[in-house]
This record gives structure tokens, C-alpha cells and sequence, in this order.
């Protein structure tokens, strides 16, 4: 334990259960003194965050879906009334129709299309334009992407799209609040198991995969990515704004990858 996040208060969206990136990175933020208020998307999840909530002495649990403006200005009011302030925000929020996670992009709905954009990405910069009202010292901002949007994985499809767009936004909203001392930042996290991955088709074979062709020769866990996220978040990446860190065992920088990944 340390205190990188002492004084420090803020929210983080996406914890679905003790398996979510979010979590990971919650967990780091807190054993670090960090203060976290967290949000769960529907009565069906309030029951696995509550007593994760709980675990990490947080009053502020909140319901939240990123499709419903009302419940998103409730939050904010809710930190408004509360700490008047806050420090960091994290989105760790990605959705598309599972069926579409299969098979070929060019087949995507323009349903589906929006949809995954709305919540994978413009959520994001509509979280972020709340959060810039309650950060008049500055503060940091972080969200989740994926190396799909960067080239091609197998049935990521739309999201590998909706990610590209969200990194771009990413950004453009350092530009745009690096004035205010705002920081945006995305952690761009190798595959692991949790209940968005499973919607993945085929999503076990993409963890070996990784496994095999990685430099450090495995896959990451939440909390490698929690690491990531204590540092992007807390003063030690002050100079940091605009970035996109790969927390993938290195995978990215592999130009030749094979299924045996021998040793040359
Ligand atoms: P997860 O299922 O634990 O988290 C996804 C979260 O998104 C859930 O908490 C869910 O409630 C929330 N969500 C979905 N639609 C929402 C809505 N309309 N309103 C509010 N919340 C909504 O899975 P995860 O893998 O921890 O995903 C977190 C982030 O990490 C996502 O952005 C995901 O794309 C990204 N990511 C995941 C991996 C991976 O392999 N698991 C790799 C790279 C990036």
C-alpha cells in the first residue's frame, strides 16, 4: 500500500463484477488512498457491485446507463452534492449486439452501428464534458480500447471501429481540455476473460493466441491494467495527455506471428 492517490476522489464507470477491468483499476486507485465512487448498469448488476462497493468502503454507488441521459445527470448531481469535486473519471463501458461479434464487419446493422458507437465511444465524450465541470484544478480521464481498433481481429468487427473512433476522440478532447489541466489518456489492454470478452466468438483462441506470440509469452491480468490505470490517473504521468499505452504483454510490437511461436 502507498498513498499515489491520497486526496483524490472520483468515479469509475463499468465494474459489471470482481472480473471487470474496472475493478482492477479500482482496486488500485484505493489500495493507493484514492477515494471511488462507482456506478452499475441496472438492477441486474447492483447485486455483484454493491458488495464490491462495500469492500472498498465506498458510500457512492449510483445507477447509470450511458443511454439514458437522465440517470448520467444524476450522477454528476450526485458528485456535484457530494464532493463538490472530482479528480479522475474512468470509462471502462463498451457494447455491441453479441451476433455481430461474428462473422464479417461488412454485414454490421445500421442499428447496430450506432448503438456500439453511442456507448463504446460517444459516451465517453459526453462523460468527460460532465466531469470537465467538476475538475476546476484539472484532472485526468481515462477509457478502455482494444488493439482491434488499430488492425484487424478476428469478429471484432464494429467495435474495433467504434474503438478507432474512440481513441481518435481520445485525442481531441486532450486538446481540447489540456487547458483546464484535464488529461485524457486510454489504456489499449490485451484480451481477458470477463463478461464483455465472452460475447467475443472464438474468444479463448484469441487468449492463446496472445499467450503465444506475445514478447512476455502470456496474456494480462486486471490487475496489470490496474497498474496502468493507477499511473495514468495519479500525478506520476503529469506530462502525459493524449496517449494510448498498450497493457498487452507487448503483443503490439510482434510483426510475425505464428501459432507455434517458435523461438528464433
Ligand atoms: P465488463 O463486462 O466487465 O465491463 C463492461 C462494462 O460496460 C459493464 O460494466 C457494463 O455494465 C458496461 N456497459 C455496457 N453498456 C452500458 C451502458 N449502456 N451503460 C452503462 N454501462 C454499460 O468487461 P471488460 O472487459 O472489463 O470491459 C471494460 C472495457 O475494457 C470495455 O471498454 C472493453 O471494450 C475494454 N477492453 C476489454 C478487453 C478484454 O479483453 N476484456 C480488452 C481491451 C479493452
Amino acid at each position: 500500500r502507498g498513498n499515489l492517490m491520497a486526496g483524490k476522489r472520483g468515479i469509475v464507470f463499468g465494474v459489471a463484477n470482481n472480473r471487470s477491468i474496472a475493478w482492477g483499476i479500482t482496486k488500485a486507485i484505493t489500495e493507493q488512498g484514492g477515494e471511488v465512487a462507482l456506478t452499475y448498469q441496472g438492477e441486474a448488476l447492483k447485486k455483484r457491485v454493491e458488495p464490491l462497493a462495500k469492500e472498498i468502503g465506498s458510500k457512492l454507488i449510483l445507477p447509470c446507463d450511458v443511454t439514458d441521459k437522465a440517470s448520467v445527470d444524476a450522477v454528476f448531481d450526485a458528485l456535484k452534492n457530494e464532493w463538490g469535486t472530482i479528480d479522475f473519471l474512468v470509462h471502462a463501458v463498451a457494447f455491441s449486439d453479441k451476433e455481430q461479434l461474428d462473422g464479417r464487419y461488412v454485414d454490421t446493422t445500421e442499428e447496430n452501428f450506432v448503438q456500439t458507437l453511442l456507448i463504446s465511444c460517444y459516451s465517453f465524450t459526453a462523460l468527460a464534458k460532465r466531469a470537465e465541470a467538476l475538475m476546476p484544478n484539472g484532472g485526468s480521464l481515462l477509457t478502455l480500447t482494444y488493439y482491434g481498433a488499430e488492425k484487424v481481429m478476428p469478429h471484432y468487427n464494429v467495435m474495433g471501429v467504434a474503438k478507432a473512433a474512440l481513441e481518435t476522440s481520445v485525442q481531441y478532447m486532450a486538446m481540447d481540455l489540456g487547458k483546464a489541466g484535464i488529461r485524457v489518456n486510454a489504456i489499449s489492454a490485451g484480451p481477458i476473460k470477463t463478461l464483455a470478452a465472452s460475447g467475443i466468438a472464438d474468444f479463448r483462441y484469441i487468449l492463446k493466441w496472445n499467450e503465444l506470440n506475445s514478447p512476455l509469452r502470456r496474456t494480462v491480468t486486471i490487475e496489470d491494467v490496474g497498474g496502468g490505470g493507477l499511473y495514468l490517473l495519479s500525478d506520476l504521468s503529469q506530462g502525459v495527455t493524449g496517449e494510448v499505452l498498450h497493457i498487452d504483454a507487448g503483443y503490439h510490437v510482434v510483426g510475425m506471428k505464428a501459432e507455434d511461436a517458435p523461438d528464433i
